[in-house]
Protein backbone atom coordinates (compact mmCIF):
# COMPACT_ATOMS: atom_id res chain seq x y z
CA UNK A 1 0.00 0.00 0.00
CA UNK A 2 0.90 3.31 -0.83
CA UNK A 3 1.27 5.94 1.83
CA UNK A 4 0.08 9.43 0.80
CA UNK A 5 2.96 10.94 1.84
CA UNK A 6 5.27 9.06 -0.98
CA UNK A 7 2.94 9.27 -3.92
CA UNK A 8 3.38 13.27 -3.18
CA UNK A 9 7.37 12.62 -2.90
CA UNK A 10 6.73 10.68 -6.23
CA UNK A 11 4.76 13.99 -8.13
CA UNK A 12 7.84 16.12 -6.80
CA UNK A 13 10.52 13.80 -8.19
CA UNK A 14 9.11 13.82 -11.57
CA UNK A 15 8.85 16.67 -13.58
CA UNK A 16 6.22 19.39 -13.23
CA UNK A 17 5.18 21.69 -16.27
CA UNK A 18 2.05 24.07 -15.94
CA UNK A 19 0.71 26.20 -18.42
CA UNK A 20 -1.91 28.17 -19.09
CA UNK A 21 -4.69 26.39 -18.03
CA UNK A 22 -3.76 24.33 -15.16
CA UNK A 23 -1.33 26.88 -13.57
CA UNK A 24 -1.68 28.80 -10.20
CA UNK A 25 -2.22 32.53 -9.92
CA UNK A 26 1.04 34.59 -10.79
CA UNK A 27 1.57 37.24 -8.66
CA UNK A 28 4.32 39.95 -9.56
CA UNK A 29 5.29 42.64 -6.73
CA UNK A 30 1.86 41.29 -5.21
CA UNK A 31 -0.33 41.79 -8.17
CA UNK A 32 -1.77 38.92 -10.22
CA UNK A 33 0.43 38.93 -13.98
CA UNK A 34 -0.40 37.28 -16.53
CA UNK A 35 2.56 36.05 -17.27
CA UNK A 36 1.92 34.55 -20.78
CA UNK A 37 1.42 38.07 -21.91
CA UNK A 38 3.61 40.77 -22.59
CA UNK A 39 6.07 42.00 -20.82
CA UNK A 40 6.49 38.11 -19.57
CA UNK A 41 6.14 35.66 -22.04
CA UNK A 42 9.75 35.63 -23.90
CA UNK A 43 11.35 35.05 -20.41
CA UNK A 44 10.01 31.56 -19.20
CA UNK A 45 9.03 28.21 -20.38
CA UNK A 46 12.30 27.85 -22.97
CA UNK A 47 15.65 25.99 -21.73
CA UNK A 48 18.94 27.73 -21.96
CA UNK A 49 19.67 25.93 -24.62
CA UNK A 50 16.43 27.19 -26.68
CA UNK A 51 17.49 30.60 -26.00
CA UNK A 52 20.83 30.15 -27.72
CA UNK A 53 19.60 28.37 -30.54
CA UNK A 54 17.44 30.41 -31.20
CA UNK A 55 19.33 33.61 -30.90
CA UNK A 56 22.22 32.28 -32.27
CA UNK A 57 19.96 31.14 -35.36
CA UNK A 58 18.53 34.53 -35.94
CA UNK A 59 22.00 36.21 -35.61
CA UNK A 60 23.25 33.68 -38.42
CA UNK A 61 20.44 34.98 -40.91
CA UNK A 62 21.58 38.61 -40.48
CA UNK A 63 25.44 37.56 -41.21
CA UNK A 64 26.18 38.72 -38.00
CA UNK A 65 28.87 37.59 -35.18
CA UNK A 66 27.43 35.93 -32.33
CA UNK A 67 30.83 36.79 -30.20
CA UNK A 68 31.30 40.33 -30.23
CA UNK A 69 33.31 40.73 -27.62
CA UNK A 70 35.92 38.06 -28.60
CA UNK A 71 38.70 39.37 -30.91
CA UNK A 72 39.66 37.24 -34.54
CA UNK A 73 39.11 33.82 -33.50
CA UNK A 74 37.16 32.96 -36.71
CA UNK A 75 37.36 28.96 -36.39
CA UNK A 76 36.82 28.76 -33.02
CA UNK A 77 33.52 30.88 -33.09
CA UNK A 78 32.35 28.26 -36.01
CA UNK A 79 33.19 25.32 -33.80
CA UNK A 80 31.54 27.07 -30.38
CA UNK A 81 28.55 27.85 -32.79
CA UNK A 82 27.95 24.40 -33.92
CA UNK A 83 28.82 22.53 -30.53
CA UNK A 84 25.55 25.13 -28.69
CA UNK A 85 23.10 24.52 -31.80
CA UNK A 86 23.55 20.53 -30.99
CA UNK A 87 23.14 21.11 -26.79
CA UNK A 88 27.03 20.16 -25.89
CA UNK A 89 28.87 20.95 -23.42
CA UNK A 90 32.10 22.70 -24.59
CA UNK A 91 35.06 22.84 -23.21
CA UNK A 92 37.93 25.33 -23.92
CA UNK A 93 41.80 24.23 -24.20
CA UNK A 94 44.42 26.68 -23.78
CA UNK A 95 46.99 28.21 -21.54
CA UNK A 96 45.68 31.22 -19.82
CA UNK A 97 45.28 34.96 -21.05
CA UNK A 98 43.79 33.81 -23.97
CA UNK A 99 40.36 34.57 -23.43
CA UNK A 100 38.67 31.41 -22.44
CA UNK A 101 36.85 32.74 -19.77
CA UNK A 102 35.96 36.35 -21.54
CA UNK A 103 34.49 33.63 -24.70
CA UNK A 104 32.31 31.57 -21.49
CA UNK A 105 30.84 35.36 -20.91
CA UNK A 106 29.99 36.14 -24.90
CA UNK A 107 28.24 32.41 -24.62
CA UNK A 108 26.08 34.07 -21.89
CA UNK A 109 25.30 37.34 -23.51
CA UNK A 110 23.30 35.26 -25.84
CA UNK A 111 21.06 34.19 -23.28
CA UNK A 112 18.13 37.22 -22.32
CA UNK A 113 19.16 39.45 -20.19
CA UNK A 114 16.73 38.98 -17.51
CA UNK A 115 14.49 35.60 -16.63
CA UNK A 116 11.15 34.82 -14.79
CA UNK A 117 11.92 32.96 -11.62
CA UNK A 118 9.72 31.58 -8.66
CA UNK A 119 10.47 34.49 -5.80
CA UNK A 120 13.29 33.18 -3.36
CA UNK A 121 13.87 30.06 -5.49
CA UNK A 122 17.96 29.91 -4.83
CA UNK A 123 18.18 28.43 -8.77
CA UNK A 124 15.73 30.65 -10.14
CA UNK A 125 13.49 28.13 -10.75
CA UNK A 126 11.41 28.53 -14.23
CA UNK A 127 7.67 29.21 -12.91
CA UNK A 128 6.13 27.09 -15.16
CA UNK A 129 8.88 24.21 -15.28
CA UNK A 130 10.52 24.01 -11.80
CA UNK A 131 13.38 21.68 -10.74
CA UNK A 132 13.62 22.17 -7.07
CA UNK A 133 11.04 20.61 -4.62
CA UNK A 134 10.29 23.74 -2.76
CA UNK A 135 9.24 25.54 -6.73
CA UNK A 136 7.43 22.19 -7.32
CA UNK A 137 5.65 22.08 -4.81
CA UNK A 138 4.55 25.58 -4.91
CA UNK A 139 3.41 25.41 -8.21
CA UNK A 140 1.48 22.15 -7.62
CA UNK A 141 -0.30 22.86 -3.95
CA UNK A 142 -0.41 26.77 -3.56
CA UNK A 143 -3.10 29.01 -5.20
CA UNK A 144 -0.96 32.12 -5.86
CA UNK A 145 2.97 31.96 -7.02
CA UNK A 146 4.99 35.07 -6.60
CA UNK A 147 7.36 35.63 -9.72
CA UNK A 148 9.97 37.47 -10.12
CA UNK A 149 12.84 39.55 -12.38
CA UNK A 150 16.48 38.02 -12.14
CA UNK A 151 19.53 38.52 -14.07
CA UNK A 152 21.27 36.31 -16.35
CA UNK A 153 23.23 33.85 -15.19
CA UNK A 154 27.06 33.17 -15.52
CA UNK A 155 28.22 30.92 -12.84
CA UNK A 156 31.67 30.52 -12.25
CA UNK A 157 32.61 26.95 -10.78
CA UNK A 158 36.79 27.20 -9.73
CA UNK A 159 38.90 24.21 -10.14
CA UNK A 160 39.77 23.76 -6.88
CA UNK A 161 41.77 20.63 -5.71
CA UNK A 162 39.43 21.23 -2.23
CA UNK A 163 36.61 21.58 -3.48
CA UNK A 164 33.73 19.59 -1.83
CA UNK A 165 30.67 17.67 -3.01
CA UNK A 166 28.54 20.12 -1.20
CA UNK A 167 30.17 23.17 -2.48
CA UNK A 168 29.90 21.58 -6.26
CA UNK A 169 26.64 20.10 -6.00
CA UNK A 170 25.37 21.59 -2.44
CA UNK A 171 24.27 19.77 0.53
CA UNK A 172 22.34 19.77 3.86
CA UNK A 173 21.39 22.79 6.02
CA UNK A 174 21.76 21.49 9.88
CA UNK A 175 20.98 25.09 11.00
CA UNK A 176 17.32 24.12 9.44
CA UNK A 177 17.04 20.74 10.95
CA UNK A 178 17.90 22.23 14.23
CA UNK A 179 15.10 25.08 13.69
CA UNK A 180 12.76 21.96 13.27
CA UNK A 181 12.68 21.62 9.81
CA UNK A 182 12.27 18.00 8.57
CA UNK A 183 15.13 16.21 6.84
CA UNK A 184 12.74 16.21 3.56
CA UNK A 185 11.88 19.93 3.69
CA UNK A 186 12.97 21.67 0.69
CA UNK A 187 14.78 24.36 2.40
CA UNK A 188 17.04 22.11 4.10
CA UNK A 189 18.67 21.56 0.64
CA UNK A 190 21.28 24.34 -0.21
CA UNK A 191 22.71 23.94 -3.85
CA UNK A 192 25.81 24.44 -4.86
CA UNK A 193 27.49 25.91 -7.62
CA UNK A 194 26.84 23.62 -10.48
CA UNK A 195 22.90 23.97 -9.90
CA UNK A 196 23.12 27.40 -9.07
CA UNK A 197 24.09 27.64 -12.96
CA UNK A 198 20.45 26.79 -13.53
CA UNK A 199 18.87 28.15 -16.53
CA UNK A 200 22.33 30.01 -17.60
CA UNK A 201 26.04 28.78 -17.99
CA UNK A 202 28.10 27.07 -15.90
CA UNK A 203 31.27 28.06 -16.23
CA UNK A 204 34.45 25.66 -14.85
CA UNK A 205 37.14 27.25 -14.91
CA UNK A 206 40.29 24.91 -14.79
CA UNK A 207 38.15 21.18 -14.49
CA UNK A 208 41.14 19.28 -14.35
CA UNK A 209 41.49 20.66 -11.09
CA UNK A 210 38.48 19.05 -9.89
CA UNK A 211 39.00 16.49 -8.04
CA UNK A 212 38.16 13.24 -9.44
CA UNK A 213 35.49 11.42 -7.60
CA UNK A 214 33.59 14.65 -8.28
CA UNK A 215 34.44 14.68 -11.98
CA UNK A 216 32.71 11.28 -11.74
CA UNK A 217 29.85 12.81 -10.62
CA UNK A 218 29.69 15.88 -13.46
CA UNK A 219 29.08 12.66 -16.21
CA UNK A 220 25.40 12.59 -15.65
CA UNK A 221 25.39 16.61 -15.00
CA UNK A 222 26.61 17.31 -18.03
CA UNK A 223 25.20 14.67 -20.16
CA UNK A 224 21.11 14.76 -18.52
CA UNK A 225 21.40 17.55 -16.21
CA UNK A 226 21.00 15.25 -12.55
CA UNK A 227 23.29 13.94 -10.01
CA UNK A 228 23.06 10.62 -8.65
CA UNK A 229 25.59 10.73 -5.60
CA UNK A 230 28.05 7.71 -4.64
CA UNK A 231 25.69 6.50 -2.54
CA UNK A 232 22.90 6.07 -5.22
CA UNK A 233 20.29 8.98 -4.07
CA UNK A 234 19.58 11.41 -6.56
CA UNK A 235 19.27 14.97 -6.14
CA UNK A 236 16.03 15.63 -6.93
CA UNK A 237 16.85 18.22 -8.75
CA UNK A 238 17.19 18.28 -12.96
CA UNK A 239 18.79 21.98 -13.57
CA UNK A 240 18.78 22.95 -17.54
CA UNK A 241 22.42 24.83 -18.02
CA UNK A 242 24.94 24.90 -20.67
CA UNK A 243 27.99 23.78 -19.36
CA UNK A 244 31.11 25.49 -20.44
CA UNK A 245 34.90 24.10 -18.90
CA UNK A 246 37.87 25.10 -19.36
CA UNK A 247 41.61 23.77 -18.84
CA UNK A 248 44.98 24.43 -19.48
CA UNK A 249 47.29 21.45 -20.00
CA UNK A 250 50.20 23.77 -19.28
CA UNK A 251 49.52 23.04 -15.62
CA UNK A 252 49.83 19.20 -15.97
CA UNK A 253 52.75 17.08 -16.85
CA UNK A 254 51.59 13.44 -18.20
CA UNK A 255 48.11 12.20 -17.87
CA UNK A 256 45.45 14.66 -18.77
CA UNK A 257 43.88 15.24 -15.55
CA UNK A 258 40.01 15.16 -16.98
CA UNK A 259 38.70 11.62 -17.28
CA UNK A 260 38.22 9.73 -20.31
CA UNK A 261 33.98 9.46 -19.71
CA UNK A 262 34.10 13.53 -19.21
CA UNK A 263 35.97 14.38 -21.78
CA UNK A 264 33.71 11.52 -23.74
CA UNK A 265 31.17 14.49 -23.32
CA UNK A 266 32.02 17.53 -24.48
CA UNK A 267 33.26 19.27 -27.39
CA UNK A 268 36.75 20.51 -27.24
CA UNK A 269 37.95 23.81 -29.08
CA UNK A 270 41.36 25.04 -28.85
CA UNK A 271 41.91 28.53 -27.61
CA UNK A 272 45.29 30.12 -28.76
CA UNK A 273 46.60 33.56 -28.66
CA UNK A 274 45.45 36.22 -30.93
CA UNK A 275 46.61 34.92 -34.64
CA UNK A 276 47.73 38.70 -35.98
CA UNK A 277 49.48 41.99 -33.98
CA UNK A 278 46.30 43.50 -35.10
CA UNK A 279 43.64 41.64 -33.42
CA UNK A 280 46.56 41.32 -30.11
CA UNK A 281 46.13 45.53 -30.07
CA UNK A 282 43.04 45.50 -30.24
CA UNK A 283 42.26 42.67 -27.18
CA UNK A 284 45.08 44.76 -25.50
CA UNK A 285 43.08 48.25 -26.32
CA UNK A 286 39.79 46.61 -25.07
CA UNK A 287 40.95 45.84 -22.04
CA UNK A 288 42.92 48.57 -20.76
CA UNK A 289 41.76 49.73 -17.10
CA UNK A 290 40.76 52.82 -18.78
CA UNK A 291 38.33 50.87 -21.14
CA UNK A 292 37.07 47.84 -19.07
CA UNK A 293 36.77 49.76 -15.87
CA UNK A 294 36.27 53.47 -16.57
CA UNK A 295 34.53 53.02 -20.07
CA UNK A 296 36.50 55.72 -21.32
CA UNK A 297 38.57 54.99 -24.84
CA UNK A 298 41.87 54.80 -23.90
CA UNK A 299 43.62 56.71 -26.26
CA UNK A 300 46.59 54.97 -27.22
CA UNK A 301 48.44 55.94 -30.14
CA UNK A 302 48.67 52.55 -32.62
CA UNK A 303 52.93 52.80 -33.17
CA UNK A 304 52.89 52.41 -29.13
CA UNK A 305 50.34 49.70 -29.20
CA UNK A 306 52.19 47.80 -32.46
CA UNK A 307 55.75 47.94 -30.23
CA UNK A 308 54.16 46.35 -27.12
CA UNK A 309 52.10 44.07 -28.85
CA UNK A 310 54.98 43.20 -30.98
CA UNK A 311 57.57 42.90 -28.17
CA UNK A 312 54.77 40.18 -26.58
CA UNK A 313 54.29 38.26 -29.86
CA UNK A 314 57.93 38.09 -30.03
CA UNK A 315 58.14 36.30 -27.17
CA UNK A 316 55.83 33.70 -28.26
CA UNK A 317 56.87 32.83 -31.63
CA UNK A 318 59.41 30.00 -31.43
CA UNK A 319 59.64 29.83 -35.27
CA UNK A 320 60.28 33.66 -36.48
CA UNK A 321 61.89 34.57 -33.28
CA UNK A 322 65.19 33.47 -31.91
CA UNK A 323 64.75 35.42 -28.66
CA UNK A 324 61.01 33.17 -27.94
CA UNK A 325 63.44 30.05 -28.25
CA UNK A 326 64.87 30.76 -24.65
CA UNK A 327 61.68 31.65 -23.07
CA UNK A 328 60.09 28.53 -21.84
CA UNK A 329 56.98 29.85 -20.76
CA UNK A 330 55.05 32.78 -22.69
CA UNK A 331 53.36 35.78 -22.23
CA UNK A 332 49.71 36.24 -22.77
CA UNK A 333 47.52 38.98 -23.69
CA UNK A 334 47.45 39.87 -20.26
CA UNK A 335 50.86 40.57 -20.88
CA UNK A 336 49.74 43.07 -23.55
CA UNK A 337 47.18 44.41 -21.03
CA UNK A 338 49.35 45.01 -18.47
CA UNK A 339 51.76 47.36 -20.91
CA UNK A 340 49.07 49.07 -22.35
CA UNK A 341 48.38 50.15 -18.84
CA UNK A 342 51.53 50.98 -17.60
CA UNK A 343 52.64 52.75 -20.31
CA UNK A 344 49.38 55.08 -20.13
CA UNK A 345 49.93 55.39 -16.91
CA UNK A 346 53.77 57.00 -17.15
CA UNK A 347 52.32 59.33 -19.60
CA UNK A 348 49.50 60.45 -17.92
CA UNK A 349 52.06 60.84 -14.85
CA UNK A 350 53.92 63.31 -17.34
CA UNK A 351 51.04 65.39 -17.95
CA UNK A 352 50.79 63.95 -21.48
CA UNK A 353 47.91 61.74 -23.04
CA UNK A 354 49.59 59.97 -25.58
CA UNK A 355 53.05 58.03 -24.68
CA UNK A 356 56.08 58.88 -25.48
CA UNK A 357 59.57 56.04 -25.76
CA UNK A 358 60.62 57.64 -22.58
CA UNK A 359 57.25 56.23 -20.60
CA UNK A 360 59.07 52.72 -20.88
CA UNK A 361 61.75 53.76 -18.45
CA UNK A 362 65.04 54.60 -18.85
CA UNK A 363 66.03 50.88 -18.80
CA UNK A 364 62.67 49.82 -19.91
CA UNK A 365 61.86 49.49 -15.79
CA UNK A 366 57.93 50.39 -17.21
CA UNK A 367 58.41 47.28 -19.69
CA UNK A 368 59.77 45.40 -17.11
CA UNK A 369 56.92 45.98 -14.79
CA UNK A 370 54.62 44.16 -16.65
CA UNK A 371 56.39 41.68 -18.34
CA UNK A 372 58.93 40.26 -15.97
CA UNK A 373 56.42 38.12 -13.11
CA UNK A 374 54.25 36.97 -17.02
CA UNK A 375 57.63 35.27 -18.47
CA UNK A 376 59.88 32.48 -17.53
CA UNK A 377 63.40 32.04 -19.42
CA UNK A 378 64.43 28.70 -20.36
CA UNK A 379 66.60 26.84 -17.61
CA UNK A 380 70.42 27.27 -18.26
CA UNK A 381 69.22 30.75 -20.31
CA UNK A 382 72.30 32.51 -19.58
CA UNK A 383 71.24 35.50 -19.80
CA UNK A 384 69.36 36.88 -17.47
CA UNK A 385 65.15 37.70 -17.90
CA UNK A 386 65.52 41.42 -17.69
CA UNK A 387 68.24 41.54 -20.73
CA UNK A 388 65.72 39.46 -22.90
CA UNK A 389 62.98 41.59 -22.25
CA UNK A 390 65.33 44.40 -23.25
CA UNK A 391 65.92 43.07 -26.37
CA UNK A 392 62.67 41.95 -26.82
CA UNK A 393 61.60 45.62 -26.55
CA UNK A 394 64.57 47.01 -29.32
CA UNK A 395 63.63 44.42 -31.60
CA UNK A 396 59.62 45.53 -31.40
CA UNK A 397 60.65 48.80 -31.75
CA UNK A 398 63.68 48.28 -34.24
CA UNK A 399 60.50 46.38 -36.43
CA UNK A 400 58.01 49.48 -35.95
CA UNK A 401 60.43 51.89 -36.86
CA UNK A 402 61.52 50.38 -40.32
CA UNK A 403 57.43 50.29 -40.85
CA UNK A 404 57.66 54.06 -40.38
CA UNK A 405 60.37 55.13 -42.08
CA UNK A 406 58.74 53.54 -45.11
CA UNK A 407 56.47 55.88 -44.87
CA UNK A 408 58.62 58.91 -45.90
CA UNK A 409 58.97 57.96 -49.74
CA UNK A 410 62.86 57.92 -50.59
CA UNK A 411 62.54 60.38 -53.37
CA UNK A 412 61.19 63.22 -50.98
CA UNK A 413 63.62 62.19 -48.39
CA UNK A 414 66.36 65.51 -48.86
CA UNK A 415 62.45 67.68 -48.56
CA UNK A 416 61.86 65.85 -45.78
CA UNK A 417 65.12 66.73 -44.16
CA UNK A 418 64.83 69.91 -45.28
CA UNK A 419 61.60 70.62 -43.48
CA UNK A 420 63.06 68.81 -40.04
CA UNK A 421 66.32 70.98 -40.00
CA UNK A 422 63.90 74.34 -40.92
CA UNK A 423 62.27 73.15 -37.37
CA UNK A 424 65.60 72.55 -35.80
CA UNK A 425 66.56 75.07 -32.45
CA UNK A 426 70.55 74.92 -32.39
CA UNK A 427 70.52 71.56 -34.19
CA UNK A 428 67.68 70.52 -31.87
CA UNK A 429 64.64 69.07 -31.88
CA UNK A 430 61.80 68.92 -28.84
CA UNK A 431 58.66 67.21 -28.77
CA UNK A 432 56.66 69.71 -27.38
CA UNK A 433 52.85 70.37 -28.49
CA UNK A 434 54.33 73.56 -29.88
CA UNK A 435 56.77 72.31 -32.17
CA UNK A 436 54.25 70.19 -32.56
CA UNK A 437 51.50 72.54 -34.32
CA UNK A 438 54.59 73.89 -36.58
CA UNK A 439 55.40 70.49 -37.80
CA UNK A 440 52.00 70.42 -38.86
CA UNK A 441 52.00 73.04 -40.92
CA UNK A 442 55.20 71.47 -42.84
CA UNK A 443 53.66 70.26 -46.45
CA UNK A 444 55.38 66.84 -45.85
CA UNK A 445 56.33 65.90 -42.75
CA UNK A 446 52.42 67.48 -41.54
CA UNK A 447 50.71 65.42 -43.95
CA UNK A 448 52.58 62.50 -42.49
CA UNK A 449 51.56 62.99 -38.98
CA UNK A 450 48.26 63.60 -40.19
CA UNK A 451 48.10 60.30 -41.71
CA UNK A 452 49.78 58.79 -38.86
CA UNK A 453 47.45 60.83 -35.85
CA UNK A 454 44.31 61.77 -37.53
CA UNK A 455 41.94 63.83 -35.79
CA UNK A 456 43.85 63.43 -32.08
CA UNK A 457 45.36 66.46 -31.74
CA UNK A 458 47.21 65.25 -28.35
CA UNK A 459 48.99 62.24 -30.82
CA UNK A 460 51.18 64.75 -33.12
CA UNK A 461 54.23 65.04 -31.05
CA UNK A 462 53.88 61.18 -30.20
CA UNK A 463 54.03 60.55 -33.97
CA UNK A 464 56.57 63.14 -34.71
CA UNK A 465 58.51 61.34 -32.25
CA UNK A 466 58.33 57.42 -33.76
CA UNK A 467 58.98 59.35 -37.25
CA UNK A 468 62.43 61.07 -35.64
CA UNK A 469 63.27 57.70 -33.64
CA UNK A 470 62.55 55.73 -37.49
CA UNK A 471 65.02 58.37 -39.10
CA UNK A 472 67.69 57.87 -36.29
CA UNK A 473 67.68 54.23 -36.48
CA UNK A 474 67.40 53.72 -40.04
CA UNK A 475 69.24 56.46 -41.81
CA UNK A 476 71.17 58.06 -38.42
CA UNK A 477 70.26 61.47 -40.34
CA UNK A 478 69.09 62.71 -36.47
CA UNK A 479 69.85 60.88 -32.79
CA UNK A 480 68.11 61.14 -29.80
CA UNK A 481 69.15 63.84 -27.09
CA UNK A 482 67.40 65.11 -24.14
CA UNK A 483 64.41 63.97 -24.77
CA UNK A 484 64.02 64.90 -27.86
CA UNK A 485 66.08 64.73 -31.02
CA UNK A 486 69.46 66.85 -32.51
CA UNK A 487 70.65 66.26 -36.20
CA UNK A 488 73.61 64.45 -36.58
CA UNK A 489 76.63 65.55 -38.99
CA UNK A 490 74.83 63.44 -41.46
CA UNK A 491 71.79 65.36 -41.06
CA UNK A 492 73.36 68.59 -41.95
CA UNK A 493 75.39 66.95 -44.87
CA UNK A 494 75.28 66.10 -48.32
CA UNK A 495 73.02 63.07 -49.30
CA UNK A 496 71.93 60.18 -47.91
CA UNK A 497 74.17 57.72 -45.86
CA UNK A 498 73.95 53.94 -47.02
CA UNK A 499 71.24 52.30 -44.78
CA UNK A 500 72.00 49.82 -42.04
CA UNK A 501 71.31 46.33 -43.02
ZN1 LIG B 1 12.99 26.40 -6.95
Amino acid sequence: MVKPGESELDGLLGDVRVDEKNAPAFLFHGKEADIWDDPYRAYHGKTASDYLRERILELHKKGEDPFPGVVGKSQEKAMVKNALLSGSAILFKGRKGYGKTTFSKEVSKLLPEKLLAVQGCKIYDDPTHPSCFSCKRKVLQDEKVEVTWVPRVWMRIPGDPQLTTRQLLGGISIQKIREGFDLDHPEVFIPGRALKANRGIGYYDELGAIPSSLQTLLHELFEEGQVTTTEGDVIPFRIDAIEIAATNPANYRGTNPIKEPLLDRMEEVEIGPPETLEQEMEIGRRNMYLARVRGEDPRMPPWHMEILAGAVRLARDKEESELARVIDSEPSCRATIKLYDHVKSQAQLQGREAPSLADYGERYEVIQLALRGRLEVGYGTREPKERIIEKLVEKAIETACRKYYEKVPEDKFEKFMAEVRSLAKDGALRLTPETAARMKAKPLLGALLKEMAGKQEEFYASAAEILFEAVARCSHHLERHDGGYRLTPNGNGEGRPVEEA
